[in-house]
């Protein structure tokens, strides 16, 4: 047997600690290398030591031995220097096995849990919907299968309150208590009784309606309102159309998460629309007025002379209205589109504009070098 650590160090409190205090170390390290949970090779190991260190630190009595003398003080009580005992003195800690075995992390508050009434969970379905749904909003029809309440039994699955009896087998706690061998001994755990499937509760005479089940399982047709300026990503609530409840407890909320379709000629960026528009060279050399779509609609936007090619123009408050009440713009891209090919007549003007041109670039480039 290889040399013993310290107890205290093992469960990594001081000398003076409480025993508050080392059942809150003990508890941390347990759930921590539990064997079930850990599976690293040594968590076994040491599992085993912190057990035993807070078997001797959780008694006053061997605590003041091993405080006195040492492993020696109380070594006789593991056998062969091991630990062999059982976990049925440590009472309270059926609650870290009860969470271990009983399923669910709830640790002492498994045993409510069980059998109280509890929420159902939440669950998000996707909706794809047009870019100009999401600009100006829309009510949408889904249809959906979800389990309501059932109406006559309000969840209880019993044909009257009088039909709903404690389960004799379990006293109403929605647990029983079982033993299980194991290599650490015997262990005493918390399990969800096998009669009432942790509800605490039979019924004698089931519901006619839902035949017991407390809930009735439908298609229902829903309006969603997607409400104008909604973005892709974001989500609407549903109050009560997610998954059932426990035990009579209310449904979860469903969330429909928004996709938005491209649009062939808009593309959006939070709040403002965003638009390329293809012009000639003729008209962003002397100016022009153009109409542009936007969202509501043609909008007249002056060109002037000289734009630029890729000059941004704004138009204020063409963007999305959204919830808050405020509302983006929209900006116009030029993009200067330079002919493949021009026609004998348009040749013929061409060059005029150019024989009556003052300086050309180039030669104004090439004025520079002199
Ligand atoms: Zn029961
Ligand atoms: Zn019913």
């Amino acid at each position: 047997m290889a040399e013993k650590r310290d107890y205290y160090e093992v469960l990594g409190v001081s000398k003076s600690a409480t025993p508050d205090e080392i059942k809150k170390a003990y508890r941390k390290l347990a759930m921590k290398y539990h064997p079930d949970v850990n599976k690293d090779p040594g968590a076994e190991d040491k599992f085993k030591e912190i057990n035993e260190a807070y078997e001797v630190l959780s008694d006053e009595k061997k605590r003041a031995s091993y405080d006195q003398f040492g492993h020696a003080g109380v070594d006789g009580q593991f056998g062969q220097g091991g630990f062999s005992g059982g976990f049925t003195d440590f009472g309270d800690l059926n609650d870290i096995f009860g969470s271990f075995f009983g399923g669910g992390f709830g640790g002492g508050q498994s045993r409510r849990q069980a059998n109280s009434p509890r929420q159902g969970n939440d669950r998000v379905m996707q909706m794809r919907i047009d870019f100009m749904d999401a600009i100006f909003g829309k009510t949408e029809t889904v249809s959906l299968e979800v389990d309501e309440p059932c109406k006559h039994c309000h969840g209880t699955g019993a044909e009257s309150p009088s039909d709903v009896q404690t389960c004799p087998h379990c006293h109403g706690t929605g647990y029983v208590m079982t033993q299980q061998r194991s290599m650490f001994g015997v262990i005493q755990q918390q399990t969800v009784c096998p009669e009432c499937h942790g509800t605490g509760k039979k019924v004698t005479r089931a519901c006619h309606e839902c035949h017991g089940k407390g809930y009735e399982h439908k298609r229902v047709k829903l309006d969603i309102k997607i409400p104008q300026g909604i973005q892709s990503g974001q989500q609407i609530r549903i109050p009560g159309k997610g998954e059932r409840g426990q035990n009579g407890g209310p449904n979860g909320d469903l969330y429909i998460e928004i996709h938005v379709k491209p649009h062939s000629t808009f593309q959006r960026q939070g709040d403002d629309i965003y638009i390329k528009v293809p012009v000639s060279a003729i008209d962003v050399t002397i100016g022009t007025k153009i109409q542009v779509p936007t969202v509501y609609g043609d909008v007249e936007l002056k060109i002037p002379e000289g734009t630029q090619p890729n000059t941004k123009f704004r138009l204020k408050g063409k963007g999305v209205k959204n919830r808050r009440g405020t509302q983006g713009d929209q900006y116009v891209e030029v993009e200067v589109e330079i002919p493949k090919r021009v026609s004998k007549k348009e040749r013929e003007l061409y060059e005029k504009i150019r024989n009556g041109q003052t300086e050309s670039p180039f030669e104004r480039f090439k004025k520079a070098f002199k």
